[in-house]
Order: structure tokens, then sequence, then C-alpha cells
């Protein structure tokens, strides 16, 4: 066996090898950085070690993609690109049980949301991006009679992109689909706690025939691997998914190295309110899967519930039977809904919010407790008596944990939902088409649900206001994203005119 795989064992006794190397020029390659061990949350024990890139890494996988891009890929048919992109979803379609298994041991995510959800909704996007991959063309602008101008929409380059761990296939599909259908080569970063499911993703990009440095995947550490990334010359766009501190860091490194066109997809503290002329039932459904899906750990969360006073107390019981329903356990067990919290250090952040919400004065009214006595699982958490100026309803706490307040009027509810640095997302329940139209309208953020919640398509864009962030993935605007506008102006000779 090669010393790039390593065999391991799922807890369905199945046998798999994985990648532990750097995917960079088509191969994988050791790294010079530091090992780094993954470790599977639902048992605290280490998968395998994984290699790191350390600046020179980082600098051959730039330098494979630049050159790459320089010599090859800019030169194939747009066609030829989407058959190629449509090629790398079919064979992530065949092998979808394998991307999904690696990213339950690696996340802890229930196996069936990330076959069913993460990844089917992964192999969607990079279907819809290939599609659009010779559909991208300029314009011609008239503008005097023996003037002849067009623009073109060109390729960037080399796009960086570091992502979470969150949604490890999910993250990276929303900036590789787009990214190589506009005919750019990328150098991505996955999470240093969830490389495992993107190195799967990186042997499957050769086997659909991308040519060498258009797909290059590395893995390591924010404050080494990913800020060399971001500091390089030769990127002309960093895509990054992370929290809005990162984001910023990220930001000063593009500034300080060479303006990078940025894409900031950051954190969320979105607000869910419920009027009193909603359906409860769906409200409550809704709502519950709008803060516990994927544990709470979705910059989308829901994880402010405003509920008008005079159905909080039809709605509490609807919202506590529905997370009653929740079933925590093994990520492989069929029934599993929630499995364990990423790390040790979040399962201690969210614990110790849950100290926060109670010094605060907030009521704890169900769980803030730790589920079973292994792994990092952490018990649905609602907290009620909030205020919005406390700490649990301001800060980002990214785990199962959902603080809910009441409201008198839409007035009311609007300036609450506002009161965030965040702006990436919200929702409204309601029966009346008017108060759906004028909460969405006056909420400051990028995605507002009406009577739904977490609903995503490849065709709509996703992006932020205010501290989450600048930018769309998916949907047509995410075209812009990866593309420059070049003009050029011809002055016509000889015309008569
Ligand atoms: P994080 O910011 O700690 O890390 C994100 C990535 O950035 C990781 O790969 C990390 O290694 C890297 N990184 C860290 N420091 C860096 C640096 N100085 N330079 C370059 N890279 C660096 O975030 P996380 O804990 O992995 O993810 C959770 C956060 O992501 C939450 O805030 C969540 O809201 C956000 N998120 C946002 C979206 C969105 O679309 N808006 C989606 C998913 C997650």
């Amino acid at each position: 066996m090669s010393a790039d795989l390593h065999p391991i064992t799922l807890p369905n006794g199945k046998k798999l090898e994985v990648h532990t190397h750097l995917f960079i020029n088509n191969e994988f390659v050791p790294g010079h950085g530091p090992l780094i061990e993954t470790i599977n949350p639902a048992t605290e024990e280490v998968i395998c070690s994984v290699h790191s890139a350390d600046e020179s890494d980082v600098n051959a996988a730039v330098e494979a993609a630049n050159k790459c891009f320089n010599d090859v890929w800019r030169k194939v048919a747009p066609a030829e690109k989407g058959r190629l992109v449509n090629k790398l979803a079919d064979l992530m379609e065949r092998d979808k049980e394998e991307l999904a298994a690696l990213d339950a041991l690696d996340n802890g995510k229930a196996y069936t949301v990330a076959r069913d959800i993460d990844i089917t909704e992964s192999i969607g996007c990079f279907r819809y991006f290939a599609g659009w991959a010779d559909k991208i063309h300029g314009k011609t602008i008239d503008t005097v009679a023996d003037r002849w101008c067009y623009t073109r929409h060109e390729a960037l380059g080399v796009v960086g992109a570091v992502i979470p761990w969150n949604y490890p296939i999910m993250m990276a599909a929303w900036k590789f689909a787009p990214a190589l259908a506009t005919g750019n080569c990328v150098v991505m970063k996955t999470s240093e706690l969830t490389p495992l499911s993107m190195l799967k993703f990186a042997a499957l990009s050769k086997e659909a025939g991308f040519p060498a440095g258009v797909v290059n995947i590395i893995t390591g550490y924010g404050q080494t691997t990913g800020n060399f990334l971001a500091n390089h010359k030769m990127v002309s766009k960093m895509a990054f998914t992370g929290s809005t501190g990162t984001g910023r860091k990220i930001m000063e490194s593009s500034s300080a190295s060479n303006l990078k066109k940025l894409q900031l997809e950051l954190g969320g503290k979105s607000a869910q309110i419920v009027c009193a002329d909603a359906d409860l039932e769906n409200a409550a459904v809704m709502a519950c899967g709008g803060i516990f899906n994927n544990h709470g750990q979705s910059c989308n969360a829901g994880s402010r519930i405003l509920v008008h006073s005079s159905v909080f107390d039809k709605f509490m019981e609807l919202f506590v039977k529905a997370t009653d329903d929740i079933v925590l356990g093994c990520p492989f067990a069929e029934d599993t809904f929630q499995g364990p919290q990423i790390s040790k250090a979040q399962f201690d952040k969210i614990l110790n919010y849950v100290k926060i919400g109670q010094e605060e004065g907030a009521t704890l009214y169900k769980g803030g407790k730790r589920w079973g006595d292994k792994g990092y699982f952490i018990e649905p958490t609602i907290f009620t008596n909030c205020k919005n100026s406390m700490r649990i309803m301001q800060e980002e706490v990214f785990g199962p944990f959902v603080g809910i307040a009441t409201f008198e009027t839409i007035d009311e509810a609007i300036a609450i939902a506002n009161d965030s640095t965040y702006g990436l997302a919200g929702g409204v329940y309601t029966s009346s088409v008017d108060t759906a139209i004028r909460v969405s309208n006056e909420i400051k953020a990028g995605t507002v649900w009406v009577n739904t919640y977490d609903i995503f398509d490849q065709s709509t864009p996703f992006g932020g206001y205010k501290q989450s962030g600048f930018g769309k993935e998916l949907g047509k605007y995410a075209l812009q994203e990866y593309t420059q506008v070049k003009v050029v102006k011809f002055q016509l000779l000889n015309t008569g005119l």
C-alpha cells in the first residue's frame, strides 16, 4: 500500500482506505508541515494522521495551478470544461456512500443526512454549474457609429479557497463548481478538522480527467497553511467560508499582498420570527430544524427565535415536542439525526455558553448537558426569557442551542431581528402575505425564508449582509464572483462613415 493510503474500518464494519497526503498537480504528495491527527468526534478516537502543507507546499500548489491555467486550462473549450465537471459529478454519485461515510466519520454528522443532503446537493451543484460552462459570454455594446466594443467574461486564474469543517464537501462544492465551470484553477485548503472527504474528492477529480494543476487540495492549519495561501501573490481571488474573525484576517492578507478579489461567507445569528397568525404546527417543526439541523453547526442557523407573546405557550409546547423527536446517537445509525459536535473545543465552548446564559438571567428550559459518556454530544438546548442584549443572543454559539424571546408588535420583532452585527439569514412564520413581505423586506440579511427555513437550491444565491460577509455563492450570481470583465474597443477604419 502507498504511504498516502491509510486503512480504516467504519463503525458498520466496512473497510476503506483513505488518502492522507496533499493533492498537488494530480498527485498525492507528502507535506512538509506537521502531521495532523483527525479525530472521530463520536468516539474521541484518532482516525489517522494527515499531512499538512508548509509554505513550500503552498507555493508548489499555487505554482502548479498557475502554470496549468496559463499553459493548458485557459485553452480548453468551455464545453469540455462542462463535460469534465459533469463527469466529476457522475463519479461523486458513484461513490456517494463513501463520501458520506467519510464526512460522518470525520465530522460526526449523521450518515443519512450526509448522503441525502450534503453529498446529493453537492452533486447537484456540480451539475448546475457544468451547465453554465459554455453559456458564459460578454456583450457587444454600441457606442458611436465607427467604433465597436465588446466585453469578455474572463476567468481570474488561480482561485484560493479556504473552507470550514461543518459541511466539508458542500462548502467545497459551492466553490469548486463555479470556479471550474468559469475556467479557473483552484487551490483549496480544507479544515484541519475534516480533511478526509476532500482528499477522496481529489482522487475523483483525477479520475474524471481534469488536467494536472486544475484541482489542488491541501490540508493544514489556518494560521500557517491558510495564511500562506491568503498572502500568495499569484492567487487572484480568495473564496472563504468560516468565522467573521478569520474573514477579517483574510481581508487584511488580501489587502497587504496583492489586493485579491474576495468573497467572504461568514458567521450568523439569524432570527426566526413566529407571528401571532402563524400555522404554529408548521412553525414549530420548521424552527426546530432551522436551529438543530447539523447539530446547530450551520452559519444560517436560526439561533434566535422571536415569538409573539399571545402564542408563546402553544408554540413552546409544539417546539419542545419537535425537539423531543430528535434522535441523538452514533452517526452511522439509520435513525440518527444529531451526532456529536465537531471537537472538544466546540463542545466546551457550547457548555460554557450554557453557563453564560444562566448567569445572564435567561431560563434554561431544556437540555444544556452532555449526552452520553463518550463523544462530544450535547443535548438540544433551549433558553427562554432571553433579552436580545444577552451574549447568548448576540454571539454565535454554533451548537444545538437556541435563545427564545417574545415580542408584542411586528415592528419590535423586526428591530430585534436587526439588532445584530450579523446579517446572514432570517425567517418569518405568518399566514399574512402582507406581513411576510413587510418582514422579509425589512430584515437586513441575505436570505429570508417564509414559513420554512434552511432550504437551499443550486439556482438561488446565498450570502450575507453586514458582518456575515459579502459575495454570493450558488445560482447565476456566483458566476460573477469567479470572472472579471474585459472591454475590447475597436476603431473601425475606412468605413466611409
Ligand atoms: P474558522 O474561521 O475557525 O476556520 C475556517 C477555515 O479558515 C479553516 O479551514 C481554518 O483552518 C482557516 N483559517 C483559520 N485561520 C486562518 C487564517 N489566519 N488565514 C487563513 N485561513 C485561516 O471557522 P470554523 O470554526 O472552521 O467554521 C465555523 C464558522 O464558519 C462559523 O462562524 C460559521 O458561521 C462559518 N460558516 C459560514 C458559512 C456561510 O456560508 N456564511 C457556512 C459555513 C460556516
